[in-house]
């Protein structure tokens, strides 16, 4: 297959815009995959922030993280990542959400999408010129099409002049297939 995977379109995108040395941020935890490829990415002298809602998700990140020798690399967080910027103070490189509910756990916790824009923001702010913001959106489950609408109005509404937004998706597959948002900050916000 040449058409990149959306998984895969997802961790293109971080790896063009995070380097060696840099901070990157998994906002969405889970079991660890992401925040792994992170602190990979970010090297020995980077770091990432990685936040959870769950502790069974905390538990099962810092558990990967430890088995591959990388644990310094990373704060795993037991917060909602609409508490970034209490955690977060220096330019950041990129970010992920993987949104929905952790894969073989409760269903009922779920990302939510006011509370994901609440995180966007915060990213968007730290967030230096030229990085990006990578958004999986699952849909499939019950509050998935209201958090995704959520999210699609808002990001289809920040100003081109600071933001470029970009909607990744296989439009012919069936059962309600992820899809990637990716958002690159080109120029900083005016200070409030
Ligand atoms: N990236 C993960 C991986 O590699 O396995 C999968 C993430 S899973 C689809 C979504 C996760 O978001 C769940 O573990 C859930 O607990 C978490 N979550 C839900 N609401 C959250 C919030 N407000 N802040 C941070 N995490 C949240």
């Amino acid at each position: 297959m040449k058409l990149q995977r959306v998984l895969q379109y997802a961790q293109y995108l971080l790896s063009s815009s995070i380097e060696k040395g840099e901070i990157a941020v998994d906002a969405t935890a889970g079991n660890g995959h992401d925040t792994l490829f992170l602190a990979q990415l970010v090297g020995e002298t980077g770091h990432v922030y990685s936040f959870d809602v769950q502790q069974l998700a905390v538990d099962t990140t810092i558990k990967r993280l430890t088995e591959h020798g990388v644990l310094d690399r990373a704060d795993v967080i037991l917060d909602g990542h609409q508490h970034i910027s209490k955690y977060i103070h220096n330019e950041i490189a990129g970010a992920i959400f993987n949104l929905g509910y952790l894969p073989g756990s409760d269903h009922q916790v779920v990302t939510k999408g006011n509370t994901t824009i609440q995180a966007i923001e915060q990213l968007l702010n730290l967030l230096k010129i030229g990085g990006i913001i990578v958004l999986v959106v699952y849909h499939g489950h019950e509050g998935g099409k209201a958090e995704r609408d959520e999210i699609m109005n808002f990001v289809s509404s920040l100003p081109q002049k600071y933001v470029h937004v970009l909607r990744y998706e296989f439009i012919n597959q069936r059962n309600d297939p992820p899809f990637v948002i990716a958002l690159e900050k080109v120029k900083e916000f005016p200070k409030q």
